[in-house]
């Protein structure tokens, strides 16, 4: 599909565009307030959320991932910052409880429930914790911290499978290659995924890693070692990075009621050339079997000021501020296809950056105080060529 919508079975019907010429606060009968528009953009901009590895590697997930949180929920936090890193390496030095840090998800013979149990209980442990009125943040810190560990772990692709083709030394070669180079991997986040269902997921995440296997063994064996794994590295280091930032903050909204109905947004790459998928999706998070209506308000936003709505489920792209989707019934999920396009050479290079918010159904989008959820965001970036 291109992005001007010239093509079938994609309706383009106009392109928005903020003027500052425009010579009056109210549209003009029939047409959208531009204006009105504006505000609502600028309200997104300016609400508060502005929006295994090497024993040695498990810090520097941890740091990287809390650096990314809400600045609300860091400066809560933050006071405990030292033992979330610290906690980060207990399951290696003291634990020891091998079986948690991998999931061979090939192997039968392998226990493929200790990961994805373990996970979960912490993230019961936090929530649990966090919900208490008296709870204590030390505690929550240090699970955060083994979360982070086992987490981080799974994304780790040798920690996917146990082939005996796999020899001993590579493992730890793969790591401390990772460690070495771990500060020259640059981390950029793609949005947010809410962690729904943490047994699910953390099988996901495994899976996800697996595909990675062997091209790290075959580089190892009779390849060039870091060499030819170093963007996998990087790819499944932020992963890991990112997988940590999404559970810790599902946690918190879960155990912060009034946070909630939330909305998060992912775009499958950060930088886009022609002829790549732009794909967004967007999760969501309810209280406990507490199920709501809304309105579901995309909008994409490039940095030259031209917007689109996004409208009838992913199949339109217009200037008026429609929703994504009506009266749409909200529970926690995750993965939801929200919009999907090939960008053909027409597309406009630039920074672009997609908003989502939840809007109480039939209300005017324009206006804040009817909002259920936060508002969420993503920036990506269309480069030429
Ligand atoms: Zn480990």
């Amino acid at each position: 599909m291109g992005w001007l919508g010239a093509t079938t079975g994609f309706s383009f019907l106009g392109e928005g565009g903020f003027s500052p010429l425009h010579n009056g606060l109210f549209p003009p009968k029939g047409r959208p307030s531009k204006w009105l528009i504006l505000v609502f953009l600028l309200l997104f901009q300016f609400h508060g959320e502005c929006l295994a590895w090497n024993t040695a590697s498990h810090p520097y997930i941890s740091q990287r991932a809390f650096s990314t949180l809400p600045e609300d929920m860091q400066r809560v936090l933050d006071p405990y910052l030292d033992i979330i890193l610290r906690a980060s390496v207990v399951p290696d030095v003291i634990l020891m409880d091998w079986p948690n840090h991998e999931l061979n998800i090939l192997d039968p013979s392998s226990d493929r429930d200790a990961a994805p149990n373990r996970i979960a209980s912490l993230c019961s442990e936090i929530t649990k914790e966090l919900g208490n009125e008296d709870r204590d943040l030390a505690k929550v810190a240090y699970y955060m911290g083994l979360l982070s560990h086992y987490l981080a772990d799974i994304n780790q692709p040798l920690h996917t499978d146990n082939s005996s083709a796999e020899e001993s030394w590579i493992h730890p070669a793969f790591e401390m290659d990772v460690l070495k180079h771990q500060t020259e991997i640059s981390l950029v986040s793609t949005g947010t995924s809410f962690w729904v269902s943490p047994k699910e997921m953390t099988r996901a995440t495994a899976r996800r890693a697996n595909a990675y296997y062997w091209p790290i063994i075959h580089a190892y064996t009779n390849g060039n070692g870091w060499k030819d794994v170093k963007d996998i590295a990087a790819l499944n280091f932020q992963r890991a990075v990112d997988d940590v930032h999404d559970i810790w903050l599902t946690l918190w909204l879960l155990a912060n009621p009034k946070e909630l109905p939330a909305i998060a947004l992912k775009v499958n790459q950060k930088e886009f050339k022609s002829g790549d998928t732009l794909r967004i999706e967007m999760s969501t998070l309810v209280s406990a079997g507490k199920l709501q209506e809304a309105d579901i308000y995309i909008v994409i936003v490039a940095d030259n000021g031209r917007y689109w709505f996004v409208g009838n489920g992913g199949s339109l792209l217009v200037s008026l501020p429609i929703p994504w989707m009506y009266r749409q019934e909200i529970s926690s999920e995750v993965g939801i296809d929200v919009f999907s396009m090939s960008l053909d050479p027409g597309v406009p290079t630039g920074g672009y950056t997609v908003y989502g918010v939840l809007v109480t159904p039939g209300a005017f989008p324009l206006q804040k105080k009817l909002w259920l959820s936060n508002p969420a965001w993503v920036s990506f970036d269309v480069t030429g060529g």
